[in-house]
């Protein structure tokens, strides 16, 4: 079978040795604190394509989406979605991308980032951050991007953190609620969560949220550093296992005692060892799910 990661980033080589001096010029603090904190080891890895295509060789990944990443500023999630072009148009077999779009401002401005996001060949949007791009289902620009990926059969990727939990340096807030008022106001939007929807998902054992949320899927980035492997056991009797997708974070180090390098098949073996998948469920959330939602299946 063919997996599809459906959630990792990229960057180019000359951004890791001196990721804070270059965040700094661009005025993204808060990324900068998150992959070059200054108290602390950081978790962030760093890939070249040709690390990126050899860590999915090595791991049996046919395919990857290069999600943007939620920078503070327009200009950067623009200079990000060239990044992403050219590693497509390095390896178009393996990468898939999705749009760094900011959502801050007006219609106008939202809609003429994806129009740009398009002709570049990419197909979603994602990763965002409502609370560090500055926007909440009630914003215009939000409203305009839900729109448009309705209009043009994008899924949108938005970061979700744990609305329980250890406060982790640098993590924002993202209000459970707001992803139920998005997928109210638009149920045609393929609207997926990030890291499990940060409990979101445990809510559809409520009927009436399982009804509103039913465009709504996880995946499953970053799932080692937050959760043991029973919840995609826990999860599918719950959601159902055509509502997860197999996302890694790649390049975090999600085994940051295990990994010095990040890689795709630690995760990936993990899965397959410990999380109790019968080959329909393995075979939904590691390719066909991701598939459906890109229109190809
Ligand atoms: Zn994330």
């Amino acid at each position: 079978m063919k997996i599809i990661d459906s959630h990792s980033h990229c960057y180019p080589a000359q951004l890791a040795a001196a990721p804070r001096a270059w965040a700094e010029a661009q005025g993204e603090p808060h990324w900068a604190e998150l992959v070059a904190p200054l108290d602390r080891p950081s978790i962030q890895g760093w890939a070249t394509i040709e690390q990126t295509l050899a860590a999915m060789d090595a791991a049996g990944v046919e395919q990857t989406v290069l999600l943007g990443w939620y920078w503070q500023n327009e200009a950067t999630c623009r200079w990000q979605n060239g990044v992403i072009a050219d590693w497509i148009q390095a390896a178009p077999e393996r990468f898939i991308g999705f749009a760094s779009i900011h959502p801050g401002g007006t219609a106008a401005s939202v809609i003429a980032q994806c129009e740009d996001a398009l002709s570049l060949g990419l197909r979603g949007a994602g990763e965002l951050h409502p609370g560090i791009q500055n926007f909440d289902s009630s914003s215009i620009g939000w409203q305009a991007l839900a729109d448009w990926c309705v209009a043009h059969d994008w899924p949108i990727n938005l970061h979700a953190t744990e609305a329980v939990g250890h406060q982790h340096p640098g993590s924002v807030p993202t209000p459970l609620n707001d992803f139920l008022h998005m997928a109210e106001a638009h149920p045609q939007l393929k609207l997926i969560l990030a890291h499990w929807g940060g409990g979101l998902a445990f809510f559809e054992l409520n009927p009436r949220l399982r009804q509103a949320l039913k465009n709504v899927y996880y995946d499953t980035s970053a799932t080692p550093l937050l959760y043991e492997p029973s919840i995609f056991r826990r999860l599918i009797e719950i959601v159902g296992a055509e509502k997860i997708l197999f996302g890694s974070d790649f390049p975090l180090r999600v085994y940051p005692r295990a990994q010095k390098t990040p890689d795709f098949s630690t995760f990936i073996e993990t899965i397959q060892n410990q999380a109790d998948l019968n080959p329909d469920e393995f075979a939904a959330i590691m390719q066909h799910n991701m598939q459906r939602l890109l229109g190809k299946a």
